[in-house]
C-alpha cells in the first residue's frame, strides 16, 4: 500500500437550503479537526448532524461553503472526486449488479488503464484480504448482504487510497453480521494501513472500531476522543448522554481542598476528585455510569428503590435520591444482596467513578 495520509478540516462550513422554509442553515458550522495518518476515526452523532455532510466534503461529492480541506499537505478542495486519493464505501454498496466479483473489483482500475497482468495481481491480493478468494465469476446479484460489503470493501481497497471513507456500511445487515464485518472492517484497515473515517450513529460500532471518535451535534463537533475519553470523561451532557448510559446528579461544590472536594446532592455531601478548577459554590452536574455504581447497606447517596429488575448478567434498579432517579447495573448479582422496590439502601460508588461537568 502506498503512504499513509492524515485528513485536516479548517474552519469548514457547509450551507443548505431548508426545503420547507426556503430559509439557509449550517449543516456543518466552522468545523476544524485533524485525523492522523493511519487511525481509524468515526464521525458519530444523532440524525441530521452534519456527518455524512463532513464525509461527502472530504470525498469531494459536497464542496464546503467555507474553509478548506487538506489530505496530507495538499488542499484538496478543487479537486474533482476522482482526482483526490480517497475512495468511498456505501451503504448501498453501488456494485456492479450484471459484472462478476473479479469484474467489479477490477473496474476502477480497468479506467485507469492499468495493464492485465497488474490487475489481477492487485484484484487477487485484495479478494484474498476480504476473503472472497476463489469467488471470482460469482455474480454480484447472486451474494448475501456480507459478501456483497467484502465486495464494495475490495472495490475501495484495490485503489489503494491514501484515505478510505465508510458511509454507514453495515446498515444493511443483520445485527450478528454487523458485529463480524465491523471486526473484519478493522483487521483489513490496519493490515493495509490505510486512514479510514467511518460515518455512524451506532454507538457500539464507533466503540469497537475507533482509534478517535469525533462526535457531532447540530452541525458542529462535541467532542474528539479515544472511546475511553468520550466514555468517561464526557465533555458535556449531550455527549455523556449519547454515549451509553448516564446519571446527571445536580450539585453545588460546597467544600474545596487542592483536587479534592465535596458535591452537595439532594441534601447529601458527595466526595469527589478533580476540582482543581472550580470555585467554590459553583453549580455543577456529577455524571455516574450506571455500572459505576451499585446498591449497598452503606454508601454515598440514601436512596429508595422504585424497580428492581433480574436480568440475568446484572439487576437492574432505579432508585430515588430525594427528587433525582437514579438507574444502577449491578453486575453479577447471583451472590448478592438483593433489594426490593420499597426498600432504602445506599447508592455507593468510588469517587473516582464520577465525571463532573
Ligand atoms: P443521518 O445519520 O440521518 O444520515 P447525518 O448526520 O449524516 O444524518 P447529514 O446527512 O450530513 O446528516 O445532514 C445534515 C443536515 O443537512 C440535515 O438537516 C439534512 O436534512 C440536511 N441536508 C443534507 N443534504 C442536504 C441537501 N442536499 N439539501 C438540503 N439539506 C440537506
Amino acid at each position: 500500500m502506498k503512504e499513509k495520509k492524515g485528513v485536516r478540516l479548517e474552519h469548514i462550513s457547509k450551507i443548505y437550503q431548508d426545503p420547507k422554509t426556503g430559509k439557509d442553515f449550517y449543516a456543518v458550522h466552522d468545523t476544524s479537526l485533524s485525523i492522523r495518518p493511519g487511525s481509524f476515526v468515526t464521525l458519530l452523532g444523532p440524525s441530521g448532524c452534519g456527518k455524512t455532510t463532513t464525509l461527502r466534503m472530504i470525498a469531494g461529492f459536497e464542496s464546503p461553503d467555507e474553509g478548506e480541506i487538506y489530505l496530507g499537505d495538499e488542499a484538496i478542495n478543487s479537486l474533482t472526486p476522482n482526482k483526490r486519493d480517497t475512495a468511498m464505501v456505501f451503504q448501498s454498496y453501488a456494485l456492479l449488479p450484471h459484472y462478476n466479483i473479479y469484474d467489479n473489483v477490477a473496474y476502477g482500475l480497468k479506467l485507469r488503464k492499468l495493464d492485465k497482468a497488474t490487475i489481477r495481481e492487485k484484484v487477487t491480493r485484495i479478494l484474498k484480504l476480504v476473503g472472497l478468494e476463489g469467488m471470482e465469476a460469482r455474480m454480484t446479484n447472486q451474494l448475501s448482504g456480507g459478501q456483497q460489503q467484502r465486495v464494495a470493501l475490495a472495490r475501495a481497497l484495490v485503489l489503494e487510497p491514501g484515505v478510505l471513507l465508510f458511509d454507514e456500511p453495515l446498515s444493511n445487515l443483520d445485527a450478528k453480521l454487523r458485529v463480524t464485518m465491523r471486526t473484519e472492517i478493522r483487521r483489513i484497515q490496519q493490515e493495509a494501513g490505510i486512514t479510514a473515517i467511518y460515518v455512524t450513529h451506532d454507538q457500539s460500532e464507533a466503540m469497537a472500531l475507533s482509534d478517535q471518535i469525533i462526535i457531532m451535534e447540530k452541525g458542529v463537533v462535541a467532542q474528539i476522543g479515544t472511546p475511553q475519553e468520550i466514555y468517561y470523561h464526557p465533555a458535556s451532557e449531550f455527549v455523556a448522554d449519547f454515549i451509553g448510559e448516564a446519571n446527571f446528579l445536580r450539585g453545588k461544590l460546597t467544600a474545596k481542598a487542592g483536587g479534592s472536594g465535596t458535591v452537595t446532592v439532594e441534601g447529601t455531601q458527595v466526595p469527589v476528585v478533580g476540582v482543581e478548577a472550580r470555585q467554590e459554590g459553583q453549580d455543577c452536574t456529577l455524571v455516574l455510569r450506571p455500572e459505576a455504581a451499585t446498591l449497598a447497606d452503606v454508601g454515598v447517596l440514601p436512596c429508595k428503590v422504585v424497580l428492581s429488575c433480574f436480568m440475568g448478567s446484572y439487576q437492574n434498579y432505579h432508585v430515588m435520591v430525594g427528587n433525582t432517579l437514579v438507574k444502577i447495573t449491578d453486575f453479577n448479582p447471583r451472590n448478592k444482596k438483593t433489594y426490593q422496590v420499597g426498600d432504602t439502601a445506599f447508592v455507593a460508588f468510588d469517587k473516582e467513578n464520577v465525571h463532573i461537568l
